[in-house]
């Protein structure tokens, strides 16, 4: 992807700011910057700061007294050389900038394209390119700390030994099709067959930490359902710490899903409070009940709220029957209030499935907390440092898994040996499109489309 079109973005976000960091990058990078500065014998020192005036390329007017920065391809972010410069944050005086860099012959940078670039000039990886992304979309300390090791290249050492185990075994398999008369011992291939089932549980337990991974960075989505007035609006502001949905004693006060992000011990969680499950004739809280209904569908998990000071209706009923095919609890709530002692509600639901708390005195709460992280989090798994979090690393390591598993039943079979080469080498392409050695055009254009304009 040989790349020699000088890019330019705004890398810090736009609005009024202290400073606004304006990046180009290309192969005119410094002759754009010398008519910025109107000297074009201007020869700035690599990854040194410079207190320098922009002019307007037209009319000589100046546009900005600021800091420049130059890094000299390919010590550079992008491999190529690149300007960074520090200017005051007025949107409208870095729009100024941006359009006189334009006139000067740059065009405006696609979103990932300075990492796009980067990658094209193997500055870093493609896991490492992604990581980037997640480290400026991490939602939770967690998250950030995987995205950073990730973007270490802690990943790709990961796989480096998994693509050299499979080279051991590649190698001679293939000298003994060019040289027909060395074919096999027996003992090699109960080796290889060992060999390759060692590689498959190593690629399994690294598969395995997504179940954590991918909550840490795309979050968990929680919905609570219920009949009006049991309390899903107080326990929702309880774990949000403030007030954000309406609570009254007034049945039906809640007509629309609400969804709220928290931190729950590292995981993000995308809360839905939704409108109570009833029947109604009322419009407005009709579609307000469709939405539940949806929210119910969507949730990786949904907490049913009972009021457990009354005795199960019929409503609650249902809401058992929406909710059976996704994990849930039960949360039975009021427990602050002398009547909760309804035996008969307890005893009629699962019991590992139910907790006691009262929205009102927070008694409780944190074992909702506990409880709704609990089918998610492993607790072995926590403790093994990297983890995979993107579901594109997941797929590939099951396809890896699945072509390795092909190519160990052919060698079973004494199939030959061009027939077992095919899984192996899929499983080596497997593994180099999570690095970007082997990653097609088209699911790069998809995976940098993710990216903010400017990085
Ligand atoms: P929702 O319709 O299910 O969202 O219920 P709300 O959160 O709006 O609460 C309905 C009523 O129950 C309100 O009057 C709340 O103050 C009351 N309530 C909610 N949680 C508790 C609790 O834990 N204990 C008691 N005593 N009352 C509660």
């Amino acid at each position: 992807m040989p790349a020699t079109d000088t890019i330019v973005a705004l890398s810090t976000p736009p609005g009024r700011s202290g400073i606004g960091v304006l990046r180009l990058s290309g192969s005119t990078a410094l002759e754009i910057l010398r008519c910025l500065v109107g000297d074009s014998h201007f020869s700035p020192k690599s990854h040194h700061v410079l207190l320098k005036t922009f002019l307007d390329p037209e009319n000589a007017e100046v546009l900005d007294t600021a800091l420049v920065t130059y890094f000299k391809s390919p010590r550079s972010f992008t491999g190529e050389d690149v300007v960074e410069l520090s200017c005051h944050g007025s949107p409208l005086l870095l729009r100024r900038i941006i359009d006189s860099i334009l006139r000067l012959g740059a065009r405006v940078a696609e979103p990932g394209e300075f990492t796009m670039r980067a990658l094209a000039h193997k500055r870093l990886n493609l896991s490492q390119a992604e990581a980037i992304r997640d480290v400026i979309d991490a939602q939770t300390d967690a998250a950030l700390q995987q995205a950073n090791r990730q973007l270490r290249g802690e990943l790709s050492a990961k796989l480096q030994p998994f693509k050299e185990n499979l080279l051991e075994i590649i190698v001679p398999l293939e000298s003994s099709l060019e040289f027909v008369e060395d074919d096999l011992p027996e003992i090699t291939h109960q080796q290889f067959v060992l060999k390759l089932q060692e590689l498959v549980s190593n690629i399994d337990n690294l598969a395995a930490t997504f179940r954590v991974g991918h909550l840490l960075r795309d979050g968990l989505k929680v919905t609570f359902a219920g009949r009006p007035n049991v309390g899903k609006s107080s326990i929702f502001n309880c774990l949000l710490r403030y007030e954000r949905a309406i609570v009254s004693a007034i049945p039906g006060t809640t007509r629309d899903s609400l969804s709220e992000l928290v931190n729950i011990e590292g995981v993000p969680v995308l809360l839905t409070d939704t409108a109570g499950v009833r029947s109604s004739v009322d419009e407005i809280e009709t579609l307000g009940v469709e939405r539940t209904h949806r929210a119910i569908a969507d949730a990786d998990f949904v907490v049913v709220v009972l009021d457990g000071s009354e005795p199960l209706t019929h409503s609650d009923q249902e809401i058992f029957d929406q909710v059976k095919n996704t994990p849930h609890i039960f949360a039975l709530n009021k427990n602050d209030l002398t009547s909760c002692t309804n035996e008969t509600l307890i005893n009629n639901l699962p019991k590992n499935k139910v907790i006691s708390l009262s929205a009102k005195t927070q008694n409780g709460i944190d074992l909702l907390k506990a409880a709704v992280l609990e089918p998610f989090i492993n607790r072995d798994t926590q403790n093994t440092g990297l983890l995979i979090t993107s579901a594109r690393h997941f797929d590939l390591l099951q396809r890896t898994q699945i072509a390795l598993r092909s190519s160990i039943r052919l060698m079973g079979e004494r199939a030959s040996e061009e027939l077992i080469l095919v899984g192996l080498y899929n499983a080596l392409h497997f593994l180099g499109e999570i690095t970007g050695e082997t990653t097609p055009e088209d699911v790069l254009s998809q995976i940098f489309a993710t990216f903010c304009i400017g990085k």
